[in-house]
């Protein structure tokens, strides 16, 4: 899930950008899409040999907190993370786990809607959205099809 926060960068001081974090951040651009903190960790180690899984963990926690990238969150599966830091939703197949950008407007109405409804301050929002790959999809309308024909078949017989 990803947290659009608002005026996130101005309420943050500005981050030390160390050799780790800037080898991270080229690690996130190199790996492309969505990477786990084991992908980003397994490119980043080309580059410091002695990293450790943690020191990676850490880092990319403090980069997401100052927006610098994206962490994505799911209930029970693997943070993704996204050198993309601009606002933008993403879409994940809950047939094979694959996660894609959605390139639309952010839902900012809501945010208005809820503060109509509830007088709250409101600092930011969370939305995922899923759904059915292609290649899932697909796969499923083939598998349907399979199933039509079985017991035709086995009326046949
Ligand atoms: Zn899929
Ligand atoms: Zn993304």
């Amino acid at each position: 899930m990803v947290t659009i926060m608002n005026r996130r960068r101005e309420m943050r001081p500005r981050l030390r950008m160390t050799r780790q974090r800037r080898a991270l951040l080229a690690a996130i651009e190199e790996a492309g899409g969505h990477p786990t903190a084991d992908e980003i960790y397994r490119i980043a180690k080309r580059r410091l040999p002695r990293i450790s899984l943690g020191t990676i963990y850490r880092n990319l926690g403090i980069l997401a907190e100052h927006g610098l990238v994206q962490s994505i969150e799911a209930a029970g599966r693997q943070r993704r993370f996204d050198a993309d830091a601009a606002r933008h939703y993403h879409v994940r197949c809950m047939g094979c786990g694959r996660l894609d950008d959605v390139r639309m407007k952010s839902i900012c109405h809501v945010e208005r809607a809820a503060r109509a409804a509830t007088g709250y301050e409101i600092t930011g929002h969370r939305m995922e959205l899923l759904g059915l790959c292609r290649g899932c999809a697909t796969e499923r309308d083939r598998k349907r099809k399979g199933a039509q024909r079985s017991p035709a078949k086995q009326g046949g017989a």
